[in-house]
C-alpha cells in the first residue's frame, strides 16, 4: 500500500496552497489526489480572480492581510507568476445605510492594520470614472492593494513548487472511500489503489460534503452556480480600473484582457451542481451593466465565451477550517463561499501550521471550526459578491 505523511484530496488552489505550505514547512511526504486529468477543472479554473481585504468580519480581513501581501511577493518566493494586479476594489454606496456599513467595515480594517483602504467621496468617484451613472452614488470605499490574480497560474505555481520539494500529485485519482484503521491511520480507497496516511485534508471544493460523508461527517457546504460574462474588446472605459461594485444591486465588473469581465449574483439561483451557462443571464446582466455604466449599452458579448462555475457556500459565508475532533487526523479546508482564491494563501498557512505544530497564530481557528454551526456560533459575512 502507498503511504504518505499527509494526503490532500483535491488539487484546486486550496489543496495546492496547503501542499506548498506543508512542504515549505518541512513536511516532505505529501500526496495530493485529484480525480480529474488536469488541475483547475473545479471552481479555481472558473474564478474571477478578485482579491480583497475589504471584508466585514475580522477573521476574513485577517486572512486577506496574509494572502494579499503573499500574492504580491508570489513570484519572488515561488519563482512562478500569479498575475497579481493591485488595481483595487471600489465599492460604490447608493444609500446612507450602505455608506454607514462601509464606514464600519473601514474602521475594522484600519484597526486590524490594513493601510491602503480609504473612504472616498461621490465627487472623487465621479471625477475618476465619469462613465459611471453617479446621480445616486453618495460615496464609497477603495483599497488600492485589492485587485486581481490569475487563479490558474497561482494554483500551478503552488503545486509546481510543492512537487519540486518532494510532494507528489496523482491526477486521474478519485477518492471513493475513507476508512479509519484500529491504529488510527486512514486507508484511503482510490481509483488507483489504496493509500495509507495518518492525516487527510479535505480540499474537495464544492464536492467537499461527499468526501466528508466518507468519514461520517455532515458538512454544511452547498454548491451554488455563479456565472461570468466576458465582453469583447472595449476601450471606452479605462483598463486600469479597479473592480467596481454597484452596491444597489451587486453588479460588479473589472478589466479583463482588452475588454471587461461582468459579474452579478442572481438571487434566483438555487443550490445544485449546475455548471451550464444559462443564456438568459446575458440580458439580466447587461441591463444592470448599462444601468450603472450607460456606455456599456454598446458592449458586445459572445455568449459562447461566457461560463458558469460553483461557489461552495456555508450558512455563514465563512470557510470551515481545521481538524475535526471526533475524527482525529481528518482536516477540513472547505466552504470558501466565493473567496477561495483570495484566501488560499492564508488557508495553506493555517492548515500547515495546525497539521505540523497543532496551532497557528494567523487567526483564532475556533471561529472557523465545524462545531460553530452546532454550537450556534456563526459569524455572518455580509460583504459577499
Ligand atoms: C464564477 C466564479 C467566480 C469566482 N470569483 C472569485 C473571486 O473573484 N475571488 C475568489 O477568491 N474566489 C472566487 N471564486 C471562488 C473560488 O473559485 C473558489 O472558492 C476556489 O477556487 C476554491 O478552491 P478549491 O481548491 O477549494 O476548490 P476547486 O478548485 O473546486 O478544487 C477542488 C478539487 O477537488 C477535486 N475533487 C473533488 N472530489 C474529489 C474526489 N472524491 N477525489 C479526488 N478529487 C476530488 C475536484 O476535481 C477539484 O479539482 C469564484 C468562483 C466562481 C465559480
Amino acid at each position: 500500500m502507498e503511504t504518505a505523511d499527509v494526503v490532500i484530496i483535491g488539487a484546486g488552489i486550496v489543496g495546492s496552497s496547503i501542499a506548498y505550505h506543508l512542504t515549505a514547512g518541512g513536511c516532505r511526504n505529501v500526496l495530493v489526489l485529484e480525480r480529474e486529468s488536469a488541475q483547475g477543472k473545479g471552481s479555481t479554473g472558473k474564478s474571477m480572480g478578485g482579491v480583497r481585504a475589504q471584508f466585514s468580519t475580522p477573521v476574513n480581513i485577517q486572512m486577506s492581510l496574509y494572502s494579499i501581501p503573499f500574492y504580491a511577493r508570489f513570484e519572488e518566493r515561488l519563482g512562478h507568476p500569479c498575475g497579481y494586479r493591485p488595481q483595487g476594489y471600489l465599492f460604490c454606496a447608493t444609500s446612507a445605510a450602505q455608506m454607514k456599513y462601509l464606514r464600519t467595515n473601514y474602521e475594522k480594517q484600519i484597526v486590524l492594520g490594513l493601510k491602503d483602504v480609504r473612504l472616498i467621496s461621490a465627487d472623487e468617484i465621479h471625477n475618476d470614472f465619469p462613465q459611471l451613472r453617479a446621480d445616486d452614488i453618495i460615496g464609497g470605499s477603495f483599497c488600492s492593494s485589492d485587485g486581481f490574480v490569475d487563479p490558474y497560474s497561482a494554483m500551478i505555481g503552488f503545486m509546481t513548487w510543492a512537487c519540486e520539494h518532494a510532494a507528489r500529485l496523482w491526477k486521474n485519482t478519485a477518492v471513493t472511500g475513507i476508512h479509519r484503521e484500529s491504529g488510527g491511520a486512514y486507508s484511503i480507497e482510490t481509483s488507483r489503489g489504496m493509500v495509507s496516511s495518518a492525516k487527510v485534508v479535505n480540499c474537495a471544493g464544492a464536492w467537499a460534503a461527499s468526501v466528508a460523508k466518507m468519514v461520517g461527517i455532515d458538512l454544511p457546504v452547498e454548491p451554488l452556480r455563479r456565472m461570468l460574462v466576458p465582453t469583447e474588446p472595449f476601450d471606452d472605459f479605462p483598463h486600469t480600473a479597479p473592480m467596481i461594485i454597484d452596491m444597489s444591486n451587486g453588479f460588479h465588473f473589472r478589466p479583463e484582457s482588452r475588454g471587461f469581465l461582468l459579474a452579478w449574483n442572481d438571487p434566483e439561483e438555487t443550490p445544485g451542481y449546475k455548471t451550464d451557462f444559462e443564456p438568459g443571464f446575458i440580458e439580466k446582466i447587461l441591463t444592470r451593466a448599462a444601468d450603472r455604466v450607460p456606455i456599456f449599452e454598446n458592449l458586445a458579448v459572445n455568449p459562447k465565451r461566457a461560463w458558469a462555475g460553483l461557489y461552495e457556500m456555508t450558512p455563514d459565508h465563512h470557510p470551515i477550517l481545521g481538524e475535526v475532533p471526533e475524527v482525529p487526523g481528518f482536516y477540513l479546508a472547505n466552504g470558501f463561499s466565493g473567496h477561495g482564491v483570495m484566501h488560499a494563501p492564508a488557508t495553506g498557512k493555517i492548515l500547515a501550521d495546525i497539521i505540523l505544530s497543532g496551532k497557528t497564530e494567523l487567526i483564532d481557528t475556533s471561529l472557523l471550526s465545524l462545531s460553530r454551526f452546532a454550537e450556534g456560533r456563526m459569524i455572518e459575512e455580509t460583504a459577499v459578491l
